[in-house]
């Protein structure tokens, strides 16, 4: 397969760039195609801004919508955001590393989401009708695709259980699950964590190795999260809720899951 690793740490030899450097080996010792986008060894930029549509009338407001749209038609992106472009259609696993900062991405790696995903490409894809609300959650342009993130926290895993003080790891990752890569179409398998990094000595790192090679070894056959598609029925259209009968009288992020 080919795989793309999105790697959002400032330091290579950080526990990151070392978990980043076993993936790299396992996946190509695999037999896989990986291609790695090292954010700040690009030195990525991380804000959306007017500069990301060079052909824009520079007199008009800037439409952040719209001229993400009218470039991405176009092929007018700039090249940055095309390259990363070409290296999505290319992939078949997408890898989105990071350490888990203010309980959510680097914003290197929001800025990455931000400018790569336009409009057209990874959202305002699709009809809307009746019946149909444009091809997103389950449809869209990164389908038959799947997604995997790599986190590091430094809060404890009990710190993040079901009644962990800082909420359930599957809440705080959803918007980026769901909302960044499920959205866009892609199979979204569950997380590969690690916690409490502060206290991470060579025979917890030997440890953590041998639970993400399996992890990655298994990158083509594990189930995804089983995410409601949007348009098979079980939301009603065009309020977008969630049908009365499913998920009887609970609420919350874990209502669009199946089960
Ligand atoms: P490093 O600091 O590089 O290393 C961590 C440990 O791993 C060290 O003990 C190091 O000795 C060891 N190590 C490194 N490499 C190896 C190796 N090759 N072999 C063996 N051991 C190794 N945490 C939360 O839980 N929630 C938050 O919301 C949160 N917000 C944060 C916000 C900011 C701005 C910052 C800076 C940190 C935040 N943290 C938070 C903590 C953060 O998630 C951790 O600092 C990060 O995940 C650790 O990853 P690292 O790659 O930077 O580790």
């Amino acid at each position: 397969m080919n795989v793309l690793l999105v790697f959002a740490h400032p330091e290579p030899r950080s526990l990151n760039g070392a978990l980043k450097d076993f993936a790299l080996q396992r996946l190509r010792a695999q037999g896989h195609q990986v291609e790695v986008s090292d954010l700040y060894a690009m030195g990525w930029k991380a804000v959306l801004d007017g500069a990301d549509f060079p052909a824009r009338d520079a007199h008009a407001p800037l439409d952040t919508v719209g001229d993400s749209l009218q470039a991405y038609q176009s092929g007018t992106l700039t090249a940055d955001v095309l390259a990363e472009h070409a290296k999505l259609r290319r992939a078949d696993v997408l890898i989105l590393q990071f350490p888990l900062w203010w309980f959510s991405l680097p914003a290197i790696l929001k800025g990455w989401i931000d400018r790569v995903w336009a409009c057209g490409f990874a959202y305002g894809v699709g009809e809307h009708s009746a019946t149909h609300w444009g091809d997103r959650y389950g449809e869209g342009t990164f389908r038959g695709k799947r997604a995997m993130l790599m986190v590091t926290a430094g809060g404890w895993e009990s710190h993040y259980a079901a009644r962990g003080v800082n909420g359930p790891i599957d809440d705080i990752l959803f918007p980026i699950q769901h909302g960044m890569l499920y959205y866009p179409g892609f199979a979204v398998l569950s997380p590969f964590v690690v916690y409490h990094t502060s206290r991470l000595d060579a025979a917890r790192f030997a440890q953590t190795t041998a639970t993400l090679g399996a992890r990655l070894d298994a990158l083509a056959s594990t189930p995804p999260i089983p995410f409601r598609p949007q348009n098979g029925g079980d939301y009603t259209i065009p309020a977008l809720a969630l049908r009365e009968d499913l998920a009887a009288g609970r609420s919350g992020f874990g209502v669009h899951v199946e089960g």
